[in-house]
């Protein structure tokens, strides 16, 4: 598409777009009485409108109800995970017995682990990135800990290469080659949270396997963000939370995948909880473990009703959207409007000291919706000053910067108005 930096341009493309229906329903925070610049999808999605209605419904039917809601509730809460089973099916490129919504990221991570990472003396070591997220790393180093490994010892952690900022694909390979007899597990981000890098995942699998070992994503900042599909993968689990792209609510109850090949080998080790039990049986409260075939096998708990009735409504909006295909072809366009936007401030700041460059791949099929862009010369003060003028976005330390535009919520006039913003700040506008 042939951009252009003006209010009409973007206006137009938001008149052009099939999915602009959907912005209206979510709960947009103000500033100075209008609609907030909100580029922060990646780290907490905007309120769908139809999360009160749904959290009002699991209300009422409690004080009506009470105990017998299990059964009674319009959406009984006996079996209210398994509404879920559909739609993140769809959103994950998965059968509906492979995902299960339950617990929290770290949590599943830490359950999935109890399966996948079954180490021995010879073969321990877990491939990672060197900049994975904080929790992920300490939920692999204490796993390790938990087997009697040293964490530094058994993490093998790929790095970008000096001057870079980003881990080669190649890398990743010849790491899992050269560690091929010692390798028990990779797990990765499918996209990366610092750099928004989306990693070739069905590649990576393929690899992983060859040597001998599981492979596991953790998709935070790729579930509703990217299409996936972690069936065709072969991908034996994945972790995703839900207050990011997929907008559940802070604290969201979040997701596991596993493969279709796992489900129903009820030898593998897991921890067990009575919701994992076979669920024909499970009231005859019988003494023996008896995990369910499916991804619920790995459940521990009932359901927490309440932080569901969100999740509910906000995945009720991307299955009126039509899954993720319409929304990645509207967030590739959106996207790649503010990679063209950040162009025109580095052309404006040429001879000055200041440059805002990406740091995210060109290329589009390695990245999502975020892009993350370096404030050479610039602090912190940049990051306050946006936020002080009503713009949503977020900084990791030294000066890396992150916008988001969320193709379900945002418009072509949100990106304009953000460059708008930027340039006064910066003192380039015309
Ligand atoms: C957001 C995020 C988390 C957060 O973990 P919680 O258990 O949901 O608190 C973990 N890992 C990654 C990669 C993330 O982006």
């Amino acid at each position: 598409m042939k951009y252009s930096n003006t209010l009409e341009f973007a206006k137009e493309q938001d008149r052009k777009d099939p999915l602009k229906k959907f912005r209206k329903k979510f709960l947009f925070p103000k500033h100075n009485g209008r609609e907030a610049l909100y580029f922060t999808g990646n780290s907490l999605g905007l309120q769908p409108a139809g999360v009160l209605k749904n959290l009002k419904t699991e209300l009422d039917d409690w004080a009506r109800y009470a105990v017998e809601g299990h059964f009674d509730a319009k959406n009984p809460w006996y079996s209210y995970h398994e509404m879920f089973a559909k739609p993140l099916a769809k959103l994950m490129g998965a059968k509906p017995a492979e995902v299960v919504a339950m617990n929290q990221l770290t949590v599943n991570l830490h359950l999935m682990m109890v399966s996948f990472y079954r180490p021995t003396p010879s073969r321990y070591k877990i491939l990672c990135e060197s900049n994975a997220f904080p929790s992920d790393q300490y939920a692999l180093q204490t796993q390790a800990q938990v087997h009697g490994f040293n964490a530094k010892d058994a993490l093998i952690e790929i790095a970008p290469r000096k001057g870079e900022n980003l881990v080669r694909k190649e890398d990743i390979l010849k790491a899992i080659e050269d560690n091929a007899n010692e390798l028990a597990l990779v797990i990765i981000g499918g996209v990366n949270y610092l750099t928004g890098q989306v990693i070739d995942m069905p590649g990576i699998v393929e690899a992983g396997h060859k040597a001998g070992a599981y492979v596991g994503y953790d998709l935070a900042h790729a579930a509703g963000n990217i299409e996936l599909k972690l069936h065709d993968w072969n991908v034996d689990f994945a972790v995703w939370c839900t207050y990011k792209y997929l907008n559940s609510g802070p604290g969201a109850v979040a997701g596991a995948f596993i493969h279709e090949k796992h489900i129903k080998n009820t030898k593998l080790p897991r921890f067990g909880g009575w919701w994992g039990y076979d669920k024909d049986t499970r009231f005859l409260m019988k003494h023996d473990f008896v995990p369910m075939q499916t991804a619920e096998g790995w459940q521990l708990s009932n359901a927490p009703v309440l932080s569901m009735a969100a999740h509910k409504a906000a995945l009720d909006v991307f299955m009126e959207a039509g899954g993720m295909a319409p929304l990645r072809k509207k967030s590739l366009l959106l996207t790649g409007y503010l990679e063209y936007i950040v162009a025109g401030w580095n052309t404006k700041l040429k001879g000055r000291k200041i440059k805002l460059e990406i740091i995210t791949p060109q290329n589009s099929a390695e990245r999502g919706c975020q892009l993350s862009i370096i404030a050479h010369g610039m602090g912190r003060d940049f990051y306050n000053t946006l936020t002080k003028n009503g713009v949503f976005c977020d900084w990791r330390n030294p000066n890396v910067i992150r916008f988001a535009p969320v193709p379900l919520y945002n418009s072509f006039e949100d990106v304009w108005r953000l460059g708008q913003a930027v340039e006064k700040i910066l003192k380039i506008s015309n």
